[in-house]
């Protein structure tokens, strides 16, 4: 991080008015990261001018920010937020649309960490993409077939908007640049004030016959069927990542990554804790205080032995070693606890009255 008496007036940096509104402030910030995207621009100094860009801007869009920024300047700033703190819920790529892509990579000599390691100056958005599953299914794991639609540039314009056969037109009014410029006078300094171009919404470029295919935006969903691997024992938490099948890049760069978030859907026996399970096996008085092995059926629908042993209290949990879910990427499995539940009988029998009473009989004698 820049020393704070070497940095650049946040103000001057986008070219606004101290008294300048916050819709201002975001035309100016939109306006000049447009030009100084090192995408776009052939400048050297692009990449720090617009770091300069994106750090002024998460500072004066924010009041909190702003009004510390305007007591005390960038000393009282930096004391009380890291470049890390203001870049944090401040996300670049969706402030353009998505048309950038994440620019988070950008900012790894800011935060002194790269948020995603390898990731170059601009690629595309990451998808999220949201799959629900069941107890079964995330046990056995396989082949997932997927549909979900991903931006592409229009085939039929090139991604330009216009119809086939023609080009967009510079803007005459702002001759291209896609913003308008206000010079006042204040206090001997001359203040620029930037604003978009209302006819050319700070594009630079007119479409006067949009492309029928796209309607003039340039994108079009192309919807995508995908194979999915869902390892076996995938928990909710757990991110599926396909490097590459996210958004493409409008640049040419990489394309953003494809997260799938599964949703493990509640099962009617089964309670599932990490990579162990639970169920309940309700066991008659007797049985419990006699023992019984007893026969449950498990998650894939095997036949499993239960030791009841004789004096088993209600509430007790008797562990079945590995025969709970799989851990992701391993050969070991969970256990399975078959939890007794002391069923106590409402209609009896004479008989088992019979019965009930004299042993209750013999423990008050005892
Ligand atoms: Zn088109
Ligand atoms: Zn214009």
């Amino acid at each position: 991080m820049p020393s704070t008496d070497s940095k650049r007036d946040y103000y001057e940096v986008l070219g606004v008015d101290r008294i300048a509104t916050r819709d201002q402030i975001k035309h100016a910030y939109r306006q000049l990261a447009l030009k100084y995207h090192p995408d776009k621009s052939q400048d050297p100094d692009a990449a720090a001018r617009f770091r300069e860009l994106a750090e002024a801007y998460a500072v004066l869009s924010d009041d909190m920010k702003r009004k510390e920024y305007d007591t005390t300047g960038h000393a009282g700033v930096s004391e009380r937020w890291s470049t890390d703190d203001l870049m944090r819920d401040f996300k670049f790529g969706d402030f353009f649309g998505g048309r950038f892509g994440d620019l988070s990579g950008m900012f790894g000599d800011l935060f002194g960490r790269r948020m995603r390691p390898g990731a170059g100056a601009s690629r595309g958005a990451d998808l999220h993409y949201d799959v629900e599953l069941t107890l079964e299914e995330a046990a056995c794991g396989g082949e997932r077939e997927i549909q979900l639609a991903r931006s592409e540039p229009c085939t039929d314009c090139g991604g330009s908007g216009a119809k086939v056969g023609t080009k967009p037109l510079s803007c005459p009014d702002c001759r291209g640049s896609g913003q308008k410029q206000d010079m006042k006078m204040r206090k001997d300094v001359w203040l620029v004030t930037l604003t978009t171009c209302a006819r050319c919404q700070g594009r630079g470029q007119i479409v006067e016959s949009p492309c029928s295919a796209c309607q003039g935006s340039g994108y079009r969903f192309v919807p995508h069927t995908l194979n999915v691997k869902v390892p076996p024992g995938i928990d909710d938490g757990m991110i599926i990542r396909l490097p590459g099948q996210g958004e493409v890049n409008a640049n040419g760069g990489p394309s953003g990554d494809l997260h799938i978030s599964p949703h493990i859907r509640r099962h009617s026996t089964f309670e599932r804790h990490g990579a162990d399970l639970y169920m309940v096996q309700s066991v008659t008085f007797p049985d419990a205080a006699l023992g019984k092995t007893m026969c449950v059926t498990g998650l894939s629908g095997e036949t499993l032995h239960v030791t009841i042993p004789a004096g088993t209290q209600s509430g007790t949990a008797l562990r079945l070693n590995g025969k709970g879910m799989p851990k992701v990427g391993e050969k070991e499995k969970g256990d399975l606890f078959v939890v007794v539940e002391v069923r106590t009988p409402t209609e009896l029998s004479d008989r088992e009255r019979t019965l009930l009473q004299e042993l209750a009989k013999l423990h008050q004698s005892a």
